[in-house]
């Protein structure tokens, strides 16, 4: 991953005529911080905290607990965060950050342990004006309010915004936990209408229903003219050619069902990666980084990819469907519905409000219509060759300014 977000940031680079100078400067992170959590039980683990660059605002990006969590992926996920605020044109930079950990293995004290442990590793290097972190891949709310709490208690601040996609009661915004999947929505949506397509029948896949996949599966139901066909997690994908209910896979996931257990009429159980071989109009990607590379590209028959992942497509598989006139519509836009409505969250904590969630909602819309009309005029420059250089090259321009 951290591969790709380099070479798409030096080619989108290179293609604005930046030196090497200015390209290892963009590439470079600003501090990289490892620590170790010591639990009361013994048990050590690997803590990352990535600040890739500030040059627009704070330090922005989520913290993520996951047993593959590492020194290189916060690079990249931290560079990603960059080149997304930036490429949203929101005044805040990247940074991103993670525990080693596999959660299921865990127990609610012992993540709770986890996450303040955490905080008192990192507490110096983060802050309201400083670096501001949020949920990721299995951490939530209730994570995030224990590491405000254990901020407050260190240093005294009670902006609350020194974290965001905090709990409703406690300073989070309304809206933020369906913003990325209804950014992912909205950004499609638009897409669609550039290319003329808006008011076709499509069929649509999505890889993975964590948070992002669910609330972009039950908000793509307000386009009665999308079909979902399949979905998936960790274990298989569910798939019915006549279509499947995203409210009903909702309910289900809600009770932390598996897919392999999943009923409905019509759905046929496969292997979670046959998702990507599917004869889908659209697959949307809303697992982890690397899912589609040199080894499955070949697979996928959509003519659309929704990156709601970071970084799941690679630079090879990248290259081999603008090719083949595939578009991708990178995750730097595509998926910065979260990192929007985080932004709205700080705001309200810093002014002490509180906006409704059609308020929240509307903003979104707003950002996501504006950057997709940005990344579609970006994408007609002369020597632009897809939409993920078109999306690095307008983030570019935004940090090189
Ligand atoms: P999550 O932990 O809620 O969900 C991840 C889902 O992916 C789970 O349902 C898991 O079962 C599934 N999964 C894992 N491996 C899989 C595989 N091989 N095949 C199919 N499914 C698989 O995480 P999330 O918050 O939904 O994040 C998903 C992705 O979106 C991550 O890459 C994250 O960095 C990115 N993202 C999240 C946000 C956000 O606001 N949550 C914002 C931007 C980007």
């Amino acid at each position: 991953m951290l591969k790709t977000a380099q070479q798409l940031i030096t080619q989108a680079a290179q293609n604005l005529g930046l030196d090497q100078f200015s390209i290892d400067a963009l590439l470079a992170t600003d501090a990289e911080h490892q620590f170790e959590i010591e639990l009361d039980s013994g048990k050590k683990l690997h803590a990352y905290r990535v600040q890739h660059n500030n040059k627009l605002g704070p330090y922005k990006g989520g913290i993520r607990f996951h047993p593959d969590v590492d020194l290189d992926e916060a690079r990249a996920l931290a560079t990603l965060m960059s080149l997304k605020t930036a490429a949203m044109g929101l005044p805040l930079g990247g940074g991103k950050g993670g525990v080693s950990v596999n959660p299921s293995e865990m127990t609610d004290q012992e993540l709770e342990e986890i996450s303040r442990k955490y905080v008192r590793g990192i507490h110096e290097h983060i802050g309201p004006d400083k670096d501001v972190p949020a949920p990721d891949v299995n951490t939530n709310g209730t994570i995030i309010d224990w590491m405000v709490d254990e901020y407050e208690k260190i240093t005294g601040d009670t902006s609350k915004a020194s974290f965001t996609g905090k709990t409703i009661k406690n300073g989070g915004s309304l809206g933020r936990e369906a913003a990325t999947g209804r950014g992912g929505v909205i950004a499609l949506s638009e897409l669609l209408k550039y290319d003329g397509l808006a008011a076709e029948s499509l069929t649509f896949a999505i890889q993975g229903f964590g948070n992002v996949g669910s609330f972009f599966a039950v908000i793509a139901e307000q386009y009665p003219n999308w079909k979902l066909l399949a979905t998936s997690d960790s274990a298989s994908t569910v798939y019915s050619p006549s279509g499947l209910n995203a409210n009903d896979l909702f309910d289900f996931k809600e009770g932390r069902g598996r897919f392999s257990d999943y009923k409905a009429e019509g759905a046929k159980h496969l292997s979670a990666d046959e998702i990507i071989g599917l004869d889908v109009d659209v697959l949307v990607l809303a697992a982890l980084g690397d899912a589609i590379t040199e080894d499955n590209m070949r697979d996928v028959k959509a003519k659309y990819i929704v990156e709601m992942a970071n970084g799941p497509v690679d630079k090879a598989a990248i290259d081999y469907f603008t090719e083949r006139k595939v578009s991708i519509l990178p995750g730097i836009i595509a998926n910065a519905g979260g990192v929007i409505v985080s932004y709205l969250e700080w705001v309200q904590n810093k002014k002490n409000e509180h906006w409704t969630e059609e308020e929240v909602n509307q903003q979104l819309t707003e950002y996501m219509i504006e950057a997709v009309k940005n990344l579609v005029e970006t994408s007609k420059e002369p020597g632009v060759i897809n939409l993920p250089e078109a999306a690095f090259i307008i983030a570019i321009r935004r940090l090189t300014k």
